[in-house]
């Protein structure tokens, strides 16, 4: 059960500012209760919700899902269409944005923010130009974080790239400081190793004699050690299985090890690099490559609002709500309240109601030449009906089927196989970082670890908000968990399933007991305590996280327009990216003509 059902602007004067989901701690994300409906319509084919209200609300476009590509396409229609034209945004979520989360912290009376999921415009000026016409069109200038993003910050602070072995799986808490892969290359300005050579590196790392050899051979590998012909290396790196390489070219047995380099890739490729071609692992710089830039010098990443991409939900909602918050652009929004009792008021022409899954979305007659559509969600446990002349899907393209009545079989087969990998980031809200300072940490892999990530916020001021400046003060520590499954080797799907299950089986404390053991293991004794120190935790769980795609040639064939129905969403893209979120939407609002 949801705190509050988002029925009314009324209900909400009154609860408001209580009803404020960002400041919300604890298990978020795809938060507890928030796909329970979806679920029963997916799993259960639950169809009877009991009886349904009218609502005798029809509108121009109703939007199934309110992530960036949802606002996106409301914002395209009335671009379109007209600012008069009426425009209902539903989604299953208490906030909007989807995976463009703001995570609130206070700590010690300071406020600090956090992206629970979406964390950055990457490679922006890769963008289309609808992209870049709707960012200036809603305030966001990304030129601003050439001074925003401070790039010396790590350097200052002697913040570089380290690894943590814990006791439990490598037999001592160890920090050792060079990160063994490429992985946290692409936070801009951290210091990525280099203070130890290879040897000291493996020296270093509490493996055995012989696992020490194992990982000296990895760290100086390099694909000389392949004995193939030249012209032949190419086909070969690309074919051939990166832990294959691992086994027989470099002679590695040591499961320490293999667990290094399964956890070095993280979620560059949406799988561990147990499922990679050497090629592939090559390119996501895993364990045993040598670093080299992530981005290209054009595009930094450096395009980070303190709250990630919320920062662009939040942007998209004030230019069609205007009276939602105050500010003039994404900058000047970064610190400002919105009241959500806003989304929903009967005077808008474009509506967000939250906490409403949509279970039913069907034409109301031949879909061929049908004027309107007949869409049905659930809202505090009761079923509700309201009408749209079009509807775009912007949610889980896999969800589709469950939910658009009289889909042909072949389009509805090819959104079946559209997929997501579960993603989970956790934020934290610490007192201090002094111990982080201590002992250098900017970014910590940990490959023995539920979070195989844990790093210092990125180091951005902008709208007012100042980011953490001296060790004294409070900061938010990130942590991801890029969750894979327990075979290793085993098909993506299959591991994508596994982990998923896993996540959403654990209850908030088991995640804290994880991330105590965590900190614990990590920082001096002297210098930190976990109850002293840690003032709040977020654990934002997207078991439907990046995008995977479908098969060649499902994608399109899954997103086709469907009578006055269309398919938005990054997932038709198919992209994990916020720029095809947009692209995406602009598309769907196209095809409805
Ligand atoms: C942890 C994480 C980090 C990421 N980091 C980045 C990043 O740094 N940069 C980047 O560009 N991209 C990133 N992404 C990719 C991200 O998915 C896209 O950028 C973008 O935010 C997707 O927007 P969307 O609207 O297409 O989908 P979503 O954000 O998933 O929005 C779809 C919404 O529809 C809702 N919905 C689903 N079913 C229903 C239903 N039946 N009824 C009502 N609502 C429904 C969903 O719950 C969701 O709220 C990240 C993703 C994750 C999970």
């Amino acid at each position: 059960m949801l705190p509050f059902g988002l029925t009314s602007g009324a209900i909400l004067d009154k609860l408001y500012p209580l009803y404020y989901p960002p400041s919300l701690t604890g298990l978020r994300g795809s938060h507890p209760g928030s796909h329970t409906h979806s679920h029963a319509r997916a799993w259960d084919k639950k169809s009877d919700w009991g009886p349904t209200t009218e609502l005798k609300e029809t509108y121009d476009l109703v939007v199934v899902g309110g992530g960036i590509s949802g606002l996106a396409t409301a914002y395209f229609y009335q671009q379109k269409h007209g600012k008069d034209k009426k425009v209902l945004i539903l989604d299953n979520h208490d906030d909007f944005g989807g995976h463009a989360k703001r995570n609130e912290h206070t700590v010690d009376g300071k406020l600090r923010l956090a992206h629970g999921g979406s964390q950055s415009i990457v490679e922006p000026k890769h963008g289309s130009e609808i992209v870049h016409a709707l960012l200036k069109d809603i305030g966001v200038d990304i030129k601003r974080f050439d001074t925003a993003y401070d790039r010396d910050f790590y350097k200052r602070n002697n913040l570089g790239a380290v690894t943590y072995f814990n006791k439990e799986t490598f037999g001592e808490d160890k920090v050792v400081k060079h990160p063994y892969c490429n992985y946290p290359n692409y936070v801009e300005g951290i210091v990525m190793g280099g203070k130890l050579s290879n040897e000291e590196a493996a020296q270093q790392a509490p493996l055995s004699e012989k696992g020490k050899d194992q990982l000296l051979r990895v760290l100086n590998g390099g694909l000389h050690v392949i004995d193939v012909p030249e012209e032949e290396m190419e086909d070969y790196i690309d074919s051939t299985s990166y832990f294959d390489y691992l086994k027989n070219n470099l002679g590695v047995d040591d499961p320490g090890i293999l667990k290094m380099a399964r956890n070095s890739g993280l979620d560059w490729e949406l799988t561990g690099t147990d499922l990679m071609t050497i090629g592939t692992a090559k390119s996501c710089g895993a364990l045993g490559f040598t670093p080299k830039a992530v981005y290209d010098e054009d595009n930094p990443y450096i395009y980070h609002f303190p709250d990630g991409n919320a920062s662009v939900a939040r942007a998209l909602v004030k230019k069609m709500i205007s009276d939602v918050a105050e500010g003039n652009n994404a900058e000047e929004l970064v610190l400002s309240k919105f009241n959500y009792a806003e989304l929903d008021k009967a005077r808008n022409a474009v509506r967000i109601r939250l906490n409403s899954t949509v279970v039913n979305v069907r034409h109301g007659g031949d879909p061929k030449n049908s004027s309107e559509v007949f869409v049905n969600y659930i809202n505090d446990n009761k079923s509700h009906q309201v009408k749209g002349k079009s509807v775009v899907m912007a949610c889980y393209n896999m969800m589709i089927p469950h939910i658009v009545s009289g889909l042909p079989e072949e389009q509805a087969a090819a959104l079946r196989l559209q997929n997501k990998s579960p993603l989970q980031y956790t934020t934290v809200g610490l007192r201090n970082w002094r111990a982080m300072k201590e002992m250098e940490i900017g970014l910590a892999m940990s490959p023995g670890n539920m979070h195989q990530v844990v790093f210092m916020d990125f180091p951005v001021s902008i709208g007012g908000y100042e980011y953490t400046k001296t060790p004294d003060d409070p900061c938010i520590v990130h942590m991801i968990n890029c969750p894979y499954g327990e075979t290793i080797g085993a098909p993506a799907l299959e591991q994508y399933r596994e982990a998923r299950y896993k996540m959403l089986g654990l209850q908030f404390k088991d995640y804290e007991d994880e991330i105590r053991a965590h900190f614990n293991g990590m920082l001096p004794q002297e210098l930190f305590d976990f109850d002293r120190d840690v003032e709040s935790i977020t654990v934002n769980r997207w078991a439907h996280g990046y995008t995977v795609g479908g098969p060649e040639g499902s994608v399109k064939k899954g997103r086709q327009p469907f009578g006055r129905i269309t398919i938005a969403n990054c997932d038709s893209g198919p992209s994990a990216d916020a720029k095809t979120a947009i692209d995406m939407a602009s598309r769907a609002v196209n095809e409805l003509g």
